[in-house]
């Protein structure tokens, strides 16, 4: 066993009846983000995904198309298996629950149960959804009753089937008050937090035994010491997470205690039950350690629908990639779909964060700064002796913004992590402009290769903290100014120490990203693909955001210190503006028609702070000066009621 710190992380397995859609590629995505963000962190790190492929649901569809159940669920892994490289997730297993060491395995952990009289033989009857696989609770059958027809699944809204059988049962009742101790003890193991409360009320409510085993399906992994009895799917299926790094084999004891307990399982909001009751209960019975967290998405949005393995409404991710960049959509999902509430899927937003945060916040930067060093000789980026004051503030900025986002990552809070990244990125966009490079080369080469060397280096610690989200386009950028990503320490450590003494070969590598084709062709070409259609209407309707969205604005206050009027422009005025600890700003407002600078010197306003840098009349503007107009139209900057601090934010 290595001396590193192992990670373990699965995704939900897939029901092998279909190809992946965009719910599915969200919790792989997840997994293998935070796969990255150990293996970045100098971890050993295993990523378990595969598919679940026992049940009636399974073998009523190979039924339907003609096929034998394992011909039928081997026909779906090719896509399985080619998505997933599509979109460069890097798993270390695919489990399918047809494989071998599962069945077998999954076997023996039942024996065990039975041996310790933690399962028993009984009957069982109650109203069964065949595509979910669920029987409905007592309480759910009479609130869902209606007179003479069967109640409808919770799920998926289907009408149930009445089933009586003979059944093993597993002695769930009995760990309700390990379950609930448990809960209380460890207020996170289910995150976001507030997603433990399903969980919660469903033990709080009374747990029954659960039965385990059914003699109507035949496709499935025998009961132990009675093959009339298969077993139930999802108790075989959760079991995939143990069987995969080796339960219950003799030689693979060392893989397993270095694997298990997981650090982090991935899956949807609608399991939640499953993974947050059962699956603990199960392994209590096995005497087997609880994995660490259970991380908890919600559904993907598309045109208001749930996206979900029922329903028929998934966009396709292989069609997506074969208009965008995997990359750029792996990057628009950890941006903009936040994991702790349902997420809308629209191209609009992909495209506008393709146009906007990668080809011209990240992209530009890289390429501004490679060709302005080749026309000037200096792709060999020396290193600094001695750095300038705007220099240091970019490198503490990155220091900070490393903080916060480890911060983020704790809570998995990805969207707001990268949120962090791009208003760095947007500040070094800042720093080079107002650095002026292209002038300063002519004067001053030592102060060139400074502004050069400072950009490259705040470009290394962007591109291995996006590397968890955009790989291969990171390696890009590590590239382009002659390094490469290394997996052997923790770079998160490296980084935080960073003295900048590092040195540079510049090359150009390519363009980084590009933007979508004009709009009319996108929407000739989505017109044709009906799923893609569907969302680009959807964007209309939205009007309410998110207070994750509004948190990303950063509105602050901040004292107009001097103000002139910008030569040249009828409109603007050039503010200088305190804002205390976060520094003074250059701002530029179109209010010159209105307002001198004795109007506005020495009073304090209200600032989007965290725009991003415009360009103006040849100039600058960082930053926004918040304003509602009059019936006449005259802008009239919005105060305080009071005098604050300046650089407080508002919220
Ligand atoms: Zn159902």
């Amino acid at each position: 066993m290595s001396s590193k710190k192992s990670f373990y992380i699965t995704t939900p397995i897939y029901y092998a009846t279909a190809k992946p859609h965009l719910g599915s590629l969200y919790s792989t995505l997840l997994a293998d983000i935070f796969a990255r963000i150990a293996r970045l962190a100098g971890k050993d790190t295993f990523f378990l995904t595969g598919t679940d492929e026992h049940g009636q649901k399974i073998a009523n569809a190979a039924a339907l198309a003609g096929k034998e159940p394992k011909e039928f669920v081997d026909s779906f892994i090719p896509a399985f298996k080619q998505a997933w490289h599509t979109y460069n997730i890097a798993y270390n297993r695919f489990i399918r629950t047809t494989d071998a060491d599962h069945g077998i395995n999954v076997q023996k952990l039942i024996q065990k149960l039975i041996d310790q009289g933690d399962i028993y033989q009984g009957s069982y009857a109650g109203w069964y959804c065949v595509p979910c696989e669920t029987f409905l609770t007592e309480k759910e059958c009479i609130d869902n009753q209606k007179l003479d027809t069967p109640p409808a699944c919770l799920s998926c809204n289907r009408a149930t089937v009445w089933i009586a059988e003979s059944t093993y049962f597993f002695k769930l009742s009995t760990y309700q008050n390990r379950l609930l101790d448990f809960y209380k003890a460890n207020p996170c193991f289910i995150m976001p937090k507030e997603r433990a409360q399903e969980a919660i009320k469903f033990i709080e409510a009374g747990l029954k035994d659960l039965s385990i085993t059914r003699t109507a399906v035949k496709w499935g992994v025998p009961f132990p010491g009675n093959s009339e009895h298969m077993l139930y799917v999802w108790i075989e299926a959760l079991c995939n997470y143990i069987t995969a790094v080796g339960y219950g084999q003799y030689d693979k004891q060392n893989h397993f205690t270095q694997w298990w307990p997981a650090d982090v399982q991935v899956m949807a909001k609608d399991i939640i039950r499953f993974h947050g009751v059962f699956w603990p209960a199960l392994l209590m019975a096995a005497n087997l350690p609880l994995p660490k967290q259970l991380l908890v998405h919600g559904w993907i949005k598309v045109n208001e629908q749930k996206m979900s393995k029922s329903l028929g409404n998934a966009v396709d991710p292989m069609e997506l990639a074969q208009v965008y960049d995997p990359e750029t959509i792996r990057y628009f999902m950890a941006r903009y779909l936040p994991v702790n509430q349902d997420g809308e899927f629209n191209i609009q937003a992909l495209e506008q964060a393709i146009s906007a945060d990668l080809a011209n916040d990240l992209g530009n930067l890289v390429n501004r700064m490679i060709l302005l060093a080749e026309k000037n000789n200096n792709l060999n980026v020396v290193s600094v002796n001695q750095w300038s004051s705007a220099s240091l503030a970019l490198q503490e900025a990155l220091k900070s913004v490393l903080i916060e986002y480890e911060n983020y990552i704790k809570e998995f809070q990805l969207h707001l992590a990268y949120a962090r990244v791009w208003h760095f990125i947007n500040l070094v966009n800042g720093y080079f402009h107002t650095q002026e490079p292209w002038k300063v080369v002519k004067t001053d080469r030592t102060l060139f290769n400074e502004i050069i060397s400072a950009t490259a280096h705040a470009l290394y610690g962007i591109a291995n903290i996006c590397w968890p989200v955009m790989p291969k386009k990171m390696e890009q950028i590590l590239a382009s100014i002659g390094h490469t990503i290394n997996l052997d320490i923790n770079t998160f450590n490296a980084l935080a120490k960073d003295s900048w003494d590092k040195k540079f070969i510049l090359s150009n590598q390519g363009t980084l990203f590009i933007k979508p084709i004009q709009k009319e062709q996108v929407q000739n070409d989505t017109a044709q693909r009906q799923p893609l259609a569907q969302t680009t209407s959807a964007v209309s309707s939205l009007t309410e955001i998110s207070i994750d969205l509004f948190k990303q604005c950063e509105i602050r206050t901040g004292k107009v210190i001097a103000c002139q009027p910008l030569q040249k422009s009828e409109k603007l005025l050039l503010l200088t503006v305190s804002f205390g600890l976060h520094g003074e700003r250059q701002i530029l407002s179109g209010i010159k028609k209105w307002y001198s600078s004795d109007d506005l010197v020495g009073k304090q306003f209200v600032f989007l702070y965290n725009l991003q840098p415009r360009a103006m009349m040849g100039t600058y503007s960082h930053g926004m000066i918040l304003c509602a107009s009059n019936e006449q139209g005259k802008p009239i900057p919005v105060s305080p009621i009071e005098d604050v601090e300046n650089g407080v934010l508002l919220g």
